[in-house]
């Protein structure tokens, strides 16, 4: 089972991607963290991908693609990545996408979202800035350097731009599902599994 999952940065899908991961046994293929980890070995890839990141603006396809294979399994779901079309050609050569779900929320509540959002150094759990510490592990929160207001602004532009067409370019598999984002991670996480499970009978 491959499942692809859209949406704006801020949508909720890093959040969703893992639970529906742990629920159904999937890889969860976060692109945005395959790249975040290679900036981290500090290597010259990394430093490159991270001028991309912190612009707001896409890493090239090839470099994304390379990584990604290194993370591959039988049954994956994709957060962040198709972003454009030549990555949605890309990835339909490597594998079978069963189900595309967007995650619809509007540009207002991403960009809040992310002008709050904060994250645990130690076990990074997403928050938001009303808290002082992680409340899950007490652990010391830090703000992404792309979570920046001319980067969000770039991030979300480049979203209408060039991944929300994606939807198009699914559209005549009959795979795609609309769900609203703007509602409590269970209620979210509930109406994905029941697509999930139809999907799947
Ligand atoms: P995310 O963690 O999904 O918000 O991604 C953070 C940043 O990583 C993006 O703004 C891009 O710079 C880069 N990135 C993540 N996924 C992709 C992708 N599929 N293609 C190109 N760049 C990506």
């Amino acid at each position: 089972m491959n499942i692809v999952l859209i949406g704006m940065a801020g949508s909720g899908k890093g959040t969703q991607a893992k639970k529906i991961a742990e629920k159904y046994g999937l890889k969860h293929i976060s692109t945005g963290d395959v790249l975040r980890a290679e900036v981290a070995t500090g290597s010259d890839l990394g430093k490159k991908i991270k001028d991309f990141q912190d612009k707001g603006e896409l890493v090239p396809t090839s470099i994304v693609v390379e990584a990604l294979k290194k993370y591959l399994a039988d049954n994956n779901i994709f957060d962040g990545f198709p972003r454009n079309l030549e990555q949605a050609k890309a990835l339909d050569e490597f594998v079978k996408i069963d189900l595309v779900i967007y995650l619809k929320i509007p540009d207002e509540v991403a960009v809040d979202r992310l002008s709050k959002r904060r994250q645990c150094e130690s076990c990074g759990f997403i928050t938001d800035s009303s808290h002082s510490r992680c409340p899950v592990c007490g652990g010391r929160l830090f703000q992404r350097s792309d979570d920046t207001p001319e980067a969000i602004k770039k991030r979300l532009a480049l979203f209408h731009d060039v991944t929300e067409p994606l939807l198009e370019y699914y559209k005549p598999r009959d795979i795609v599902h609309v769900v609203d984002g703007v509602r409590s991670v269970d209620e979210i996480f509930h109406e994905i599994c029941a697509i999930v499970d139809e999907s799947f009978v």
